[in-house]
């Protein structure tokens, strides 16, 4: 039988909380699976630790983490993974807008063998015609985007509410807003990915973290997203090809105003193009050069430990204490 773990990205959820963990425990408890709920309380500052305190307290499946600040939705998924001990690692919003009744469905595409299933939320319509305009149509022009990108086509990136074997996702390093980009991110391991609609419900307490600035972010991570994906291991492939073009058309120019200037006797030092193909060297040299700082890099990045990105302040143990007495049991 497989082994749950449900991680929750918590940012000010404080009237949230007792909703989900009402609604989701039920629905975990009939899947016949054993579970573990981690709530990261991405460095809150209303009442939210304070409730998965209580909560955890009561229910020994219920574990929370409290991180030092606000790192981010990425970070507070990143510390979910590095603590799930289940076989399959559900992720979900704790806002809920994710309908826990849909975590059986996912489960199901699960058994059919794949190693992500990803949520499609339906009718998000439904949170009015301005949400249309800024959220509808930037988020369907980044998915778009992001399909043709990554080459992982999905209709909804978006989407907090996604399954993972936890093989695959202890595998996935996230920094900055990746979390969005882990199914396309988890494809360099190739891996098997399915889609499946979920519900979707308007927020009913708290409000919305992110606004529109969320797009141009998006469209940066989509950069250093797709480099990862291609060149991640071999960045003098990228560097190096622009650069040895680079080099070659200067060098090009510089032959053809040598056998100018030699023949016909041409004044070259009015002219552009003797700068633009100085320039073509130069750059070419420096574009080489920084691909092989590249490799340098990337070998570093390799062959050093993981740090983690974030600092965890408390964390639920046996008796909700908070040092870290490791070796005093
Ligand atoms: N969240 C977080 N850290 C942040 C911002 C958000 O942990 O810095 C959590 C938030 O509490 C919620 C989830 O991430 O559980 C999604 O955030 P939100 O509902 O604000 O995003 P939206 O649904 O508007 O896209
Ligand atoms: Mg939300």
């Amino acid at each position: 039988m497989r082994d749950l773990s449900i991680v929750l990205p918590i940012y000010n959820e404080a009237e949230n909380i007792p909703h989900l963990y009402t609604e989701l425990v039920p629905i975990l408890e009939a899947t016949g699976s054993s579970f573990e709920i981690i709530a990261v309380d991405d460095g809150s500052s209303d009442a939210s630790f304070q409730k998965l305190k209580e909560l955890s307290a009561r229910d020994g499946r219920l574990r929370a983490v409290r991180f030092r600040r606000n790192f981010g939705q990425t970070a507070a998924f990143a510390a979910g993974f590095d603590r799930a001990g289940g076989d399959v690692v559900i992720t979900m919003d704790a806002d809920l807008q994710n309908d826990p009744a849909d975590i059986p469905m996912l489960l199901a595409k699960m058994d059919e063998g794949y190693d992500v299933v990803s949520g499609w939320r339906q009718e998000r319509w439904k949170e009015g015609w301005l949400a249309f305009f800024t959220r509808r149509i930037p988020s369907a022009t980044a998915n778009w985007l992001i399909s043709r990108v990554t080459g992982v086509f999905l209709h909804d990136y978006g989407c907090a509410l996604k399954a993972y074997r936890r093989d695959v996702i202890q595998e996935v390093r996230l920094y900055g807003d990746l979390h969005r980009f882990i199914p396309a991110i988890a494809s360099y391991y190739g891996v098997r990915i399915a889609e499946v609609p979920v519900n979707y419900r308007p927020r009913r307490f708290g409000q919305s973290k992110y606004g529109i600035k969320r797009t141009v972010r998006v469209l940066l991570d989509l950069l250093t997203v797709r480099f990862l994906l291609s060149y991640s291991t071999r960045p003098i492939h990228i560097f190096g090809l622009l650069g040895l073009l680079s080099v070659l058309l200067g060098m090009g120019i510089g032959v053809y105003l040598t056998v100018i200037k030699f023949l016909y006797g041409a004044a070259l030092a009015e002219r552009p193009l003797l700068l633009f193909a100085i320039l073509l060297v130069m750059v070419g040299v420096q574009l080489v050069t920084m691909g092989l700082l590249g490799e340098m890099v990337v070998r570093t990045y390799y062959e050093s430990q993981n740090k983690p990105i974030y600092a965890v302040r408390e964390e639920s143990g046996d008796d909700g204490d908070v040092s870290p007495a490791k070796g005093a049991s």
